[in-house]
């Protein structure tokens, strides 16, 4: 399913198969997570991608040849797909901040598609367990909700803004972490908010009600009038994370809700070590996938139902 130009819909082509280069791997793909991110390239809120593109960045295949894994390992492509190696990032063990990175699915084409090439130093060997569809989430969802779950730090009470796909995932995780989970939702969203209790969640409601101060708010919703709304909900010391790629502006606020150290940060892509951690955690305990599952040829309709807010859980392509 390919990109030609941003704000307008995917359309399915046949394309040659890609050549492959020193250090890649062929993949057979089997299911590709439709993340927020696939959405905001598709609309043109993110700056110069590859073009025409292959969308995707949460593909769960099997190798059919290339370096490193033999052919027929099952594997995860992740987001980030190439960091340079040798800049001050990431010769500092934060890779995620490389600038000369190239990301799957944005500026290499990804996974709407039945193959797939990547460089295999960054794809993850997947656990047994689980079918395709259900792991794909993990793969971005999972990644970046754990990534920003560390960087919330180390708050009891926690606020996750936006409950879809990276949240359903992260609730699983920190309530094993013995933390209290507090989702927020749009208004009368009863889907997200009946899934957000099923996972977990202490309390579960809409954005603007305050049931408990937190410790810690992580906004994975893509409006930046939440950052202001977090601020106002957690304690002195917090953190609010915001998760998501792209967002709205935020709005001015009175320095008092930034006072008593409270502290405002984003985070940007993952590194190979989040995905290790992370997957190695869900093989010993696995999360469970809320998945709403799309034939491939069917991108664009997941993408609109994403835009819509009428995905419980994560969309997933089938292929
Ligand atoms: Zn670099
Ligand atoms: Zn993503």
């Amino acid at each position: 399913m390919v990109l030609d130009a941003p704000g307008t819909p995917l359309r399915a082509a046949d394309l040659p198969a890609p050549d492959l280069r020193g250090g890649q791997i062929r993949i057979r793909v089997h299911a590709c997570g439709v993340c927020r991110t696939d959405l905001h390239v598709r609309d043109g809120e993110l700056p110069d991608p590859k073009l025409p593109l292959v969308l995707g960045h949460q593909i769960v295949g099997t190798v059919l040849e290339g370096d490193r894994f033999p052919p027929g390992t099952r594997v995860g492509v992740p987001w980030l797909g190439w960091t340079c190696g040798e800049c001050r990032y990431c010769l500092s063990g934060r890779e995620n901040l490389c600038d000369r990175a190239l990301f799957t699915g944005y500026t290499l084409d990804g996974g709407y598609a039945e193959e797939a090439v990547a460089d295999a130093r960054y794809c993850f060997p997947l656990p047994a367990e689980r079918s395709d569809v259900e792991i794909a989430p993990l793969l971005c969802a999972g990644l970046i909700g754990y990534r920003a779950l560390r960087l919330a730090g180390d708050a009891p009470r926690l606020g996750l803004y936006g409950f879809g796909a990276s949240a359903h995932i992260v609730a699983q995780l920190a309530r094993r972490d013995g933390r209290t989970v507090y989702a927020f939702t749009r208004p009368g969203d009863e889907a997200a908010q009946s899934l957000a209790l099923e996972l977990g969640a202490t309390w579960a409601g809409a954005v603007g009600e305050r049931p408990e101060e937190l410790d810690a708010a992580i906004i994975f919703a893509p409006a930046g009038e939440l950052v202001p709304e977090a601020l106002g909900a957690i304690a002195k010391g917090g953190t609010v994370v915001c998760a998501g790629i792209h967002m709205s502006d935020i709005p001015s606020f009175p320095y008092e809700l930034l006072w008593g150290e409270r502290v405002v940060r984003s985070v940007a892509n993952l590194t190979r070590r989040d995905g290790e951690e992370l997957l190695a955690r869900v093989g010993e305990d696995p999360v469970r996938t809320e998945v709403q599952v799309f034939p491939l040829e069917a991108a664009e309709e997941a993408l609109a139902q994403l835009r819509a807010g009428r995905i419980r859980g994560a969309a997933v392509l089938a292929v």
